[in-house]
């Protein structure tokens, strides 16, 4: 079995779902004790949503790129990011080591087209909806995600930052997400395109396809692993 190092901590909520996940799936392909073979480096949110509310995405990627380069020498095969938004520093980590970056995006692409579909709702990060490396990345892919209009789009931030990265799950939250897809027309599918947003909504909550990005990335780190 290959060795994942995962960055995380960003946020430390959503690590562990990473953590079960690759577990889960490991045992579920080799049986009885096995488990994934990991490295975590896990950062300090406070610093790195710091700058990214400041637009330092250099000074953020700087970070990463260290930690991946210490992941490596460590024994890591392969580096997943995650979260989604720090994918927006993916080529500065995936130029700072040798070991491939498995994109969060690309198993995201892979996932919606599995389900049939190819016009998604993305619920993320501002910084996810609004910038081309995310959208773009899955358009590359015939995968032409919608976002929620500017109002959802800075209460599902707040909610994201707020809320669930700080391990705060609410009913009134959940209602409001719930309200955003049903105002979002036009989407054939979800993309949970926020590792924490599998702790708010669970995919019996919603009547179509959900494609959740921490597992489904989950599921690529260890399809890798396990070649
Ligand atoms: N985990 C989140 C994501 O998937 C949001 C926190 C962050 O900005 O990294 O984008």
């Amino acid at each position: 079995m290959k060795t994942l190092g995962l960055l995380g901590g960003m946020s430390a909520e959503s690590t562990t779902l990473y953590y079960q996940e690759l577990n889960r799936l490991v045992r579920e392909r080799l049986g009885g004790l096995h488990s994934a073979q990991l490295l975590l480096w896990s950062v300090d949110f406070a610093g790195i949503a710091a700058m990214q509310a400041e637009g330092d995405w250099d000074g953020a990627g700087a970070v990463l790129a260290e930690a991946a380069r210490r992941l490596e020498g460590a024994g890591a095969d392969a580096i997943l990011i995650c979260a989604n938004t720090m994918h927006l520093v993916a080529d500065q980590v995936q130029a700072a080591v040798t070991v491939p970056v498995i994109h969060i995006a690309d198993a995201t692409a892979d996932a919606v087209k599995a389900a049939g579909c190819k016009r998604p709702l993305l619920l993320a990060t501002r910084f996810t909806m609004e910038k081309d490396f995310y959208r773009g990345r899955l358009a590359g892919q015939g995968v032409e995600a919608i976002v929620p209009d500017l109002a959802d789009r800075d209460r599902l931030h707040a909610i994201i930052y707020d809320e669930l990265c700080q391990g705060v799950m609410s009913a009134a939250s959940k209602g409001e997400v719930l309200a955003m897809i049903a105002r979002a027309e036009g989407a054939d599918c979800v993309i949970f395109g926020c590792t924490e947003i599998g702790l708010l909504l669970a995919p019996e909550d919603l009547s179509v396809p959900v494609v959740d990005t921490a597992l489904v990335h989950a599921r690529t780190g260890v399809e890798f692993a396990l070649g």
